[in-house]
């Protein structure tokens, strides 16, 4: 029998309990799940499935896990834990990717149709007005994982010249791939709309700078799902003070919630939505903590471990 340990707020216990035990029954896997904010016998949990907003901090009791496994696709929050030992893996889950390709794919075609010209409008003015089409107004990635290849195939698919960038060269359908820092002011360049979907790390806070927000053509939009820190704050609102930035479309901000009186809110050039750009399923979810547990179990080297070198 081995033991699960749901580390995390009330409403992880709700959402997950049940079903992850269903499903590891489901899968022929003897399993105890918990939900204690410190069970007995700490060195006995095997896994432990981890809510970063869980109020847990210190791994060092747990002497006995085989994995952390979180519940978010960003570890920023948990990975420099130095009490943290037991190999950490990240959430890619089917439903999370596909709530993130809707997100993006509302926000980009927001911008790109001009909709709230029309959304907005109650002046009873009648201004026709012909958006181009999609393969005249090329869009850039930054950032070609498990998120940004799903986001960057979809646009594409609807006919945005899409351009990706990555840290190591990659090649995905229907995008124009670049990495290095040569291929990031080449994907820049060309940004008209540019959505940032990639991880907090030492190496991409505050990659999105004064300099590169120079580097995107004038007016462009900036999509970002990724982590607040990408960004530059002071640069972004000197960056839509000067039109250089048309508009931000903000999901994720450097303090969470965003304070009430952070310039953000009111800044006409800026939409803020509450880091909801896309949520971990728990239907879809349980099934991916079970494969990692059946393989842990089964001394098979687990799925979505996260490289601390790389902090991502
Ligand atoms: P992922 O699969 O790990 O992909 C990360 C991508 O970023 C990879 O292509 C990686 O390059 C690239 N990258 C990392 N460091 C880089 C660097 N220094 N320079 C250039 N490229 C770099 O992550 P994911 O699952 O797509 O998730 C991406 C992020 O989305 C998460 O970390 C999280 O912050 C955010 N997110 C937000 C929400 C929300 O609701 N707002 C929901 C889920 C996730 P390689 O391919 O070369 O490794």
């Amino acid at each position: 029998m081995i033991r699960v340990l749901i580390s995390g707020q009330r409403v992880d216990w709700d959402e997950y309990g049940g079903l992850l035990q269903a499903a590891l029954t489901d899968s022929g896997i003897e399993a105890e799940v918990i939900h204690e904010r410190m069970p007995r016998s700490p060195e006995t949990i095997d896994y432990i499935v981890y809510a970063p907003w869980s109020d847990m901090k210190d791994f060092s009791p747990f002497t006995g896990a085989k994995a952390i496994l979180n519940l978010w696709a960003g570890v920023e929050s948990v990975i420099g834990n130095e009490t943290l030992t037991a190999p950490l893996a990240r959430m890619v889950d089917p439903g999370l990717t596909d709530g993130m390709v809707e997100w993006c794919v509302a926000h980009a075609m927001r911008h790109h149709l001009g909709i709230d010209r029309d959304v907005c409008r109650h002046d009873a003015v009648w201004d026709p007005y012909v958006p181009p089409l999609a393969r005249e107004r090329p869009l850039t990635i930054l950032g070609l994982g498990i998120l940004g290849r799903a986001v960057g195939e979809a646009l594409s698919g609807l006919g945005f010249p899409v351009t990706g960038w990555s840290r190591s060269a990659k090649d995905v359908p229907g995008v124009t791939c670049h990495s290095g820092e040569g291929g990031l002011v080449e994907a820049l360049r060309k940004a008209e709309l540019l959505i940032l979907l990639l991880p907090l790390t030492l190496a991409t806070e505050g990659i999105m700078n004064a300099e590169r927000l120079a580097l995107l053509p004038k007016g462009a939009v900036l999509i970002n799902p990724g982590r607040g820190p990408l960004i530059d704050d002071d640069a972004l609102l000197a960056a839509l003070d000067s039109g250089q930035i048309a508009h931000a479309t903000l999901d994720v901000f450097r303090e969470e919630p965003l304070p009430g009186d952070h310039p953000f809110w009111a800044h006409p050039g800026i939409t803020v939505t509450p880091h909801i750009a896309s949520a971990t399923r728990p239907d879809s979810a349980v099934g991916v903590i079970v494969e990692n547990i059946r393989r842990g179990e089964a001394g098979e080297p687990l799925l979505h471990l996260v490289d601390r070198r790389l902090g991502y």
